[in-house]
């Protein structure tokens, strides 16, 4: 079965203090009620916090960045290295994410570069993709798509997706409060899945983990993790409230098991 997972991009909040107590009160309140163990739960807090927070972490929960650099190592000022999260021990990095695109100018080059030092410190990466409004007005989301996955995953092994999740974010629903509907999101998450059968397998179609991102929030989370393709949430916003985090945790739960009753 796929792991299904909810992961928290806190983007550039939270001082770090604030992100070691989230952590600890989220874990508390894991200890006393146990996630399903194929829920996967993830925070992503800025850089500066990971050290900490490693510190504090027991098994409940994983850690990942939001971001690491495209190059291994040396003259490369500002930049943190993919070992260098490795080495703290950091499990999971976000790469491409749309803000990067957007406002960093972070190309598929870039993005291809950053996914190959991810892999070669054994960190998972959590690969987002997501067409502009205009796109999804034109209706030509799924070729936009499609183009992102190439220049990316076409470039990878199969064996290497064993360490990819994808994180399919319609840039419009990105901190707008405009969630995509679940059919509008399951139908490019099932697009997304075959592409991974073309491009590569069935098995890795199967075994790939397909996020849903772009104001995910404790209301709409069941619907949209009810979708036969989708595999839980990337979650900005509503990842910064550890109520509404583990409710959102909690849905994916919900469906999981709602889903092995049948
Ligand atoms: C994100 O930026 O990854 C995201 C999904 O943000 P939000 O949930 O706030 O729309």
């Amino acid at each position: 079965m796929r792991t299904k997972i909810v992961a928290g991009n806190w983007k550039m909040n939270k001082m770090v203090q604030q992100g070691v107590s989230f952590l600890q009160d989220c874990q508390q309140s894991l200890m006393a009620n146990p996630l399903h163990s194929n829920v996967q739960l993830i925070i992503c807090p800025p850089l500066l916090h990971l050290d900490a927070m490693t510190k504090v972490k027991d098994g409940h929960i994983k850690l990942g960045a939001q971001n690491c650099a495209a190059y291994e190592q040396g003259a490369y000022t500002g930049e943190v290295s993919a070992q260098m999260l490795q080495d703290i021990g950091v499990d999971y990095v976000i790469i491409g994410h749309s803000e990067r695109r957007q406002y960093f100018m972070e190309s598929s080059d870039q993005i291809l570069e950053k996914i190959h030092q991810a892999l070669a410190h054994k960190l998972r990466v959590i690969l987002c993709c997501g067409e502009p409004l205009e796109v999804r007005e034109a209706s030509t989301q799924e070729s936009f798509v499609q183009k992102q996955l190439e220049q990316t995953l076409g470039k990878l092994t199969a064996d290497e997706m064993k360490h990819i999740i994808i994180a399919y974010e319609p840039i419009w629903a990105i901190g707008t409060g405009k969630t995509a509907s679940p059919e509008q999101a399951q139908q490019m998450h099932a697009f997304i899945r075959n592409f991974l059968i073309h491009q590569f397998s069935e098995a890795v179609a199967h075994q790939t983990s397909i996020l849903y991102g772009g104001s995910c929030k404790p209301s709409n989370a069941v619907l949209l993790f009810s979708q036969t393709d989708i595999d839980g949430g990337l979650i900005g916003g509503a990842s910064l409230q550890l109520e509404d985090f583990m409710a959102i945790a909690r849905a994916c739960e919900q469906v999981l098991e709602e889903n092995q009753t049948y």
